[in-house]
């Protein structure tokens, strides 16, 4: 693929480890994962002639080499509905991470569409030192982080596979729908898995690879969030 071959060389020449969440979403974007509408501004004026071009709401986010976790640094604000509100979300970007950590080579804003909030889902890849690439599927927030509710399956996967990760989740009748919450698509994670493990396997040099959140909806997924991590 050749976007991704670019995106990785590049980050090798640069001496980088990780990639900036454009580069990974654009390495996703290639393998079939569906991310949010996203561009890079270095300016205002510019993430607001990006943002009324891409549509409000606008999610903006710091786009930096020496940033992994951006909302830590401040380095994420949501929900902007207004050019002006992009503007002085930009500047209070700029201000929280410099404050974070002063040194930070800034590379631009990153300007998305907001993703309408739904079921929060973690897909994962890591390089398992005897089996190889291998995919990891959980539920946001405290089913990964407290229940420790994941699945894990070496690759490749097969679309059985798959979905054998997500029914195995013991918070998958979540998944399901409950009270007002609507069903998930399961079809469209199963995808996303599977585009996950092609990804992996076909990229040796990539260590890690987290979506973080996706976004499960009635009708598809999307990831709002993407980092991978290099050898
Ligand atoms: P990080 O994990 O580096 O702190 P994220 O990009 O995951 O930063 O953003 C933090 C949170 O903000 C996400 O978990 C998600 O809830 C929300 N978020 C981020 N981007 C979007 C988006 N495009 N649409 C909707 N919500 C978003
Ligand atoms: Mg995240």
């Amino acid at each position: 693929m050749i976007q991704t071959s670019s995106i990785i060389s590049r980050a090798k020449q640069e001496g980088r480890k990780t990639l900036l969440e454009p580069e990974a979403k654009t390495v996703c974007a290639e393998y079939g994962i569906p991310v949010t509408k996203f561009k890079v501004a270095v300016s205002e004026d510019e993430a607001a002639s990006f943002a009324s071009e891409i549509g409000y709401p606008i999610v903006l986010k710091i786009v930096s080499p020496d940033v992994i976790h951006k909302s830590d640094a401040g380095g994420v604000m949501v929900n902007l509905k207004s050019p002006a509100e992009v503007s002085a979300a930009y500047q209070k970007i700029l201000e929280n991470v410099k404050k974070y950590k002063p040194d930070a080579q800034i590379a631009g804003i990153l300007v998305q569409e907001m993703a309408p909030q739904s079921t929060e889902v973690i897909v994962g890849a890591i390089k398992d030192p005897q089996f190889g690439p291998t995919v990891m599927f959980g539920l946001g927030g405290i089913f990964v982080e407290i229940l420790k509710d994941v699945s894990f399956r070496i690759a490749p996967l097969t679309a059985d596979d798959a979905m054998d990760m997500i029914t195995e989740l013991k918070a998958y009748p979540l998944l399901k729908g409950y009270r007002n919450t609507p069903p998930a698509d399961i079809d469209a994670l199963v995808e996303i898995l599977c585009s996950t493990s092609r990804l992996v396997m076909d990229n040796p040099e990539i260590k890690e690879l987290d979506l973080n959140p996706v976004l499960a909806y009635e009708k598809g997924a999307k990831a709002v969030d993407a980092r991978i991590i290099l050898e």
